[in-house]
């Protein structure tokens, strides 16, 4: 309620009397690189009610107009990325390649995805860097002081992706989770194998914010058994990265299962 009361503020460049306009929280291209006309099987995860959505764009009216104009460029670059990675089962001995286009993509998608979550905790809304944003914004390198990202692989073959049969596994999931005593955000976002973890510190807050991940990361492996290895890809040029940490099949039936969990009707 209180957020009525609120003025609606864009994110990129901070106005308040703009026109906001739908923006794809995975971009329209993606989804018909990967799935063609309808889509199907776009997303699981927290953030989507706990289920598979079918044939089904999510948006959000987060973004003002002209900056959803500015950021649309990336969405070209961003569906060879996902063709790419989608084009193999698991990428096992495979790298991903990374530019700029890509990264900042992946920013914003990640972002477009906490824009609308909202702390379990505290029921409040996440605020991160302005500088992030217009780094995005101006087609720039986000500082990489300001996040951290990993990747991590998953042991996946043909069976588990499966277009038309949605008891498979999503080909985009999406979760993030709150680490307290770190006060770090994890922001997960899965394209079919290949996990996309970022780094943020929770509303902004940066003092000793590296060593806060490397808390995180070792709570990660030890508890949960997540191994994401911390990769920054350099931007000026392609630059493929190996995906070193794979998740294999036994984890993986345990890991699947908690996604089947989260998705499961009533939950
Ligand atoms: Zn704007």
């Amino acid at each position: 309620m209180l957020e009525l009361n609120t003025k609606k503020r864009c994110p990129y460049c901070g106005e308040t009397k703009v026109k906001f306009s739908k923006e794809h929280i995975i971009s329209a291209s993606v989804l018909r690189r990967v799935f063609g006309t309808p889509v199907k099987n776009i997303v699981g995860g927290e953030l989507f009610g706990g289920r598979n959505l079918i044939d089904n764009e999510p948006t959000s009216k987060h973004v003002c107009k002209d900056c959803n104009s500015s950021l649309s460029p990336y969405d070209t670059e961003a569906a060879i990325f996902v063709g790419e990675i989608c084009a193999h089962h698991n990428l096992i001995g495979r790298s991903v390649s990374f530019n700029l286009n890509r990264m900042n993509w992946l920013m914003k998608t990640h972002l477009n995805c906490l824009q609308i979550t909202k702390s379990i905790r505290t029921g409040d809304r996440y605020h991160f860097s302005e500088e992030i944003y217009r780094s995005i914004l101006n087609r720039e390198r986000v500082n990489s002081d300001l996040y951290a990202l990993g990747l991590e692989g998953l042991e996946t073959d043909a069976r588990n992706w499966n277009i038309d049969d949605m008891k498979n596994v999503s080909f985009f999931h999406y979760r993030s989770v709150e680490f307290i005593d770190q006060n770090v955000l994890v922001s997960d976002f899965r394209i079919k194998s290949l996990h996309t973890f970022i780094f943020l510190p929770i509303n902004n807050e940066y003092l000793f914010f590296k060593e806060r991940v490397a808390s995180t990361l070792k709570e990660m492996r030890n508890e949960v058994g997540i191994k994401p290895e911390l990769v920054t890809p350099a931007l000026q040029e392609s630059h493929h990265i190996p995906v070193t940490s794979i998740v294999s099949r036994n984890d993986l039936v345990r890991l699947f299962e908690l996604e089947d969990r989260m998705r499961a009707p009533g939950h």
